[in-house]
């Protein structure tokens, strides 16, 4: 019979937020994958479990994946960790996930600490809708073509980004987003320094103009506001209707079509074009 994959979720800078099924997982897996073996070693250890750690990361995830794959078809259940918080999320395992799920072998993803839903959370920004966009790009053309496909983005969106590049991407989002766009730094969650700090794409700017980046940082920012619905006047009526009467149109026909584009009574459409 095959095995399993789990997906267990690590503390993220508070080793209490290690949950009850998270422990038991990685005490009954055979044996654990893990991004950083010495990482993970360390939290066994708290922990008290002695498990075989086989590594998983970026530049050998192909080949281990086929390695993974083949011991938990043999029957035997992995469970992955990352360095901390949820693996898959800009995190090595989404590709695992992917060869178990072709390989037909059962997924099971425990909840737990995430870094992009603990800042949300307590972001202050809007949380009904939200996309997440991951690290931006290091080189400067990708990570401003990320933000302006997002110029007109109305969801809150959320990044992750560390602190030597976090100047960079704030002014990179103020020149796409405007400088008054608002903006929570959520810094060192769940950590003794964890600090949230609400301000405009301007002000975070000027504050780390002022004092250097430290720590883990998730960025929360506001979504564009909706664009204002233009009401349309009667002289856009008249310069429409004798637009579609010049390409052929009736008169009759022309109203009708321009009180329904524009959102007008058709009496005003007809009064606003009586003298063309
Ligand atoms: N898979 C992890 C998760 O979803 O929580 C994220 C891993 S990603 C490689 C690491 C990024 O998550 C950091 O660069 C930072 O943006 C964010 N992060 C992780 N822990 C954090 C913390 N304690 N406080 C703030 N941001 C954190």
């Amino acid at each position: 019979m095959a095995g399993m994959l789990y997906l267990v979720p690590t503390p993220i800078g508070n080793l209490s937020d290690i949950s009850i099924r998270c422990r038991e997982t990685l005490e009954k897996a055979d044996f654990i994958a893990a991004e950083d073996t010495r990482v993970s070693l360390k939290l066994l250890n708290h922990l008290g479990i002695k498990k075989p750690l086989v590594s998983y990361f970026e530049h050998n995830k192909s080949q281990k994946g086929e390695m993974i794959v083949g011991r938990i078809l043999a029957g035997e259940t992995c469970a992955l960790v990352s360095d901390a918080g949820s693996p898959a999320i800009s995190d090595p395992g989404e590709e695992l996930v992917k060869q178990c799920a072709e390989a037909g072998i059962t997924v099971c993803a425990i909840p737990g600490p995430c870094a992009v839903i603990t800042a949300l959370s307590i972001s202050g920004q809007a949380t009904g809708r939200f996309c997440f966009e991951g690290f931006l790009s290091t080189a400067k053309k990708s990570r401003r073509e990320h933000l302006e496909s997002l110029a007109n983005e109305q969801r809150t969106m959320v990044f992750y980004e560390a602190p030597h590049k976090l100047l960079n991407t704030l002014e990179d989002m103020a020149a796409v987003f405007g400088e008054d766009r608002p903006i929570s730094l959520c810094r060192e969650l769940t950590k003794l320094h964890e600090e949230v700090i609400r301000t405009t794409l301007g002000g975070a700017i000027q504050l780390y103009n002022q004092q250097p980046p430290k720590g883990e940082f998730v960025l929360v920012v506001a979504g564009a506001a909706p664009a204002e619905e233009k009401v349309a006047t009667e002289d856009d009526a008249v310069a429409r209707v004798k637009e579609l009467m010049d390409g052929g149109m009736s008169r009759k026909d022309a109203i009708k079509q321009t009180a329904q584009e524009l959102h007008l009574p058709k009496n005003v459409v007809y009064d606003a074009a009586l003298n063309i």
